[in-house]
């Protein structure tokens, strides 16, 4: 299998006791990572040890050992709106209730918070050669999410969390669009937040030449089929795009709450 496990990566092992705790095989414990969430394609849990800020910290973890940003198409476009949409709630739900939100729609961010990220919430991934040394794991694709100020951030570990180092995953994923011909959303564009390019998933995530020759490589996440439009039925495996647990919380995704 691509991407099989690795013996001894910290990630692996925490995907797997987000696996186990879903399949109801272990129970949390404080020894163990605070998972908050684990659908077929990530897990994200919350860093207590050492957070960059006091008000949320969390790590998405690919469950597959993808050693690399690089490993990325465009057909992991979904993968990546899914990422930045359900850090985006999470980060959400780590704040406390009578926080003001920056915006002043705080009702509709939090009606529709897939959609609206707050300027203070930063999601993206740390590119090599970088790394939180505090966190070091090099070679298990994840990303971070965190709440500013990053008020437990301090010098030893800024520098992966500069702008020399950090890729916000809108960046990245404007840049991948960019990439695809007919999908211009430019990085730096301010309101692109609110493009509505943002709210197809699935664009740009083909990729072919003019003369109609399908370019578009796999994806590693779990795969629907592209040519048919449509998703598979429910029962197989969710795609990327309906990793968005439904209003009565159903069974796609696990989702933890302390
Ligand atoms: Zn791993």
């Amino acid at each position: 299998m691509a991407f099989a496990p690795k013996p001894g990566c910290p990630m692996c092992g925490i995907v797997s006791q987000a696996q186990n705790q879903s399949n109801h095989l272990s129970s949390s414990s404080a020894s163990q990572p605070d998972i908050l969430w684990h659908d077929n394609n990530f897990s994200i849990y919350r860093e207590k040890t050492n957070p960059v800020s006091s008000q949320g910290h969390i790590i998405i973890a690919l469950n597959l050992h993808v050693p690399s940003i690089y490993m990325l198409s465009s057909s992991d476009l979904p993968l990546l709106a899914a990422i930045r949409d359900i850090a985006t709630k999470l980060l959400h739900s780590l704040l406390p209730p009578e926080t003001p939100q920056a915006s002043p729609n705080s009702a509709m961010t939090l009606t529709h918070p897939a959609r609206t990220r707050p300027s203070n919430f930063c999601i993206g991934f740390i590119t090599p050669p970088f790394r939180d040394p505090r966190i070091p794991v090099t070679d298990h694709l994840h990303a971070h999410a965190y709440i500013t100020p990053a008020n437990r951030l301090g010098w030893f570990r800024s520098i992966a969390y500069s702008s020399l180092a950090w890729y916000d995953i809108d960046d990245l994923i404007a840049e991948i669009r960019e990439s695809v011909s007919n999908n211009r959303v430019k990085s730096g564009y301010e309101g692109r937040a609110d493009a509505p390019i943002n709210l197809v998933p699935d664009a740009g995530a083909r990729a072919g030449t003019a003369n109609g020759r399908e370019t578009t490589e796999a994806s590693i996440a779990l795969p629907h089929d592209i040519e048919e439009g449509q998703r598979r039925p429910s029962g197989s495996r969710p795609s990327p795009t309906t990793l968005s647990p439904p209003p009565d919380g159903g069974p796609q995704a696990q989702v933890y709450t302390s």
